[in-house]
C-alpha cells in the first residue's frame, strides 16, 4: 500500500483538492491520505494555520476574533460548496470559535486546520476520517512515543479500508492535543507509512520534481533528477 501526503498549497481550494483526489484515485494502492491544512492560494494569501495562530493570539490578549475567524469559516465553507459535498462543518466551526474565545489551548486550536481539512477531503473521496489524536502519541512536547504510535496506528487502520488522516498533530496519553513544529504533516505521514509497512511514502506538493533554484525567483531552473536527503 501507499501513503500519500499532500501539502497545504495542494489543498488550498476546491480546484486543488480535486487535483489531489484525481491523483489518489489513479492507484488503488493509495489507501491512506495525510493532509495539511489549506495553504496559500496566491502569494498574498494566508495559510489557515497562520490565521488560527493569530486568532488564538488575539483571544489571549482579550481582543475580538470575529473578523479573523470569519476568514477560517469562509474558506472551509467555500471549499465544501465548491466540492459539492454535504459535510456540515458549521457546528465544528462554531465550536472552534467558541473554544478560542474561551481560552482553549493553542495546540488544540491550531490543530483544527488539519482536522477540518481532512474531514472535507475524506468526504470528497468517500474515505473514512481517522483522527491523528487517536494514533500519533507524544511522550512529551517534542518526542513521539514510537512504540505506542505504531501500535495505535495498526489498531486503528485496517488494511482493507481507505482513510484520510490530518497531519501536524497527535495527542498525549491524557488526550491533550500536541502539535509538531511547522511543516510537521510530513512527519505524521512518515509515521503512518512506517507503522503500516507501506511500500511507498509519497510526499506531494504543488511543484513537480525538485528544482535547482526557486522558480519564483529564477526562470526555468533545471530539475534535479537524483538527490540525497542530506543534500535536500
Ligand atoms: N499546516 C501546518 C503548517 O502550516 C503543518 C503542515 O503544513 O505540515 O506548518
Amino acid at each position: 500500500m501507499i501513503v500519500s501526503k499532500f501539502g497545504g498549497t495542494s489543498l488550498a481550494d476546491a480546484r486543488q483538492i480535486k487535483k489531489a483526489a484525481a491523483i489518489v484515485r489513479q492507484s488503488p494502492e493509495r489507501s491512506v491520505v495525510v493532509v495539511s491544512a489549506p495553504g496559500k492560494r496566491s502569494a498574498e494569501d494566508e495559510k489557515i494555520t497562520d490565521i488560527l495562530i493569530s486568532c488564538h493570539a488575539l483571544a489571549s490578549e482579550g481582543r475580538d476574533i470575529v473578523d479573523r475567524f470569519s476568514l477560517v469559516r469562509e474558506r472551509y465553507t467555500a471549499i465544501a460548496a465548491d466540492l459539492g459535498i454535504a459535510t456540515d462543518l458549521a457546528p465544528v466551526l462554531e465550536e472552534v470559535e467558541r473554544d478560542i474565545r474561551g481560552g482553549a489551548d493553542r495546540n488544540a486550536v491550531v490543530s483544527r486546520g488539519e482536522y477540518l481539512g481532512a474531514h472535507l477531503v475524506a468526504s470528497y473521496l468517500g474515505y473514512e476520517f481517522a483522527d491523528a489524536a487517536e494514533m500519533i502519541r507524544f511522550a512529551d512536547e517534542t518526542t513521539i512515543d514510537t512504540g505506542a504510535t505504531d501500535e495505535l496506528i495498526r489498531k486503528r487502520l485496517s488494511p482493507a479500508q481507505r482513510y484520510v488522516e490530518p497531519g501536524f498533530y497527535g495527542a498525549h496519553a491524557d488526550g491533550r492535543v500536541q502539535l509538531f513544529s511547522r511543516g510537521g504533516s510530513d512527519i505524521s505521514a512518515a509515521l503512518i507509512a512506517r507503522a503500516l509497512g507501506a511500500t511507498v511514502y509519497e510526499n506531494w506538493t504543488d511543484v513537480s520534481g525538485m528544482l535547482s533554484a526557486d522558480p519564483r525567483i529564477v526562470e526555468n531552473p533545471a530539475p534535479i533528477s537524483r538527490v540525497s536527503y542530506r543534500e535536500v
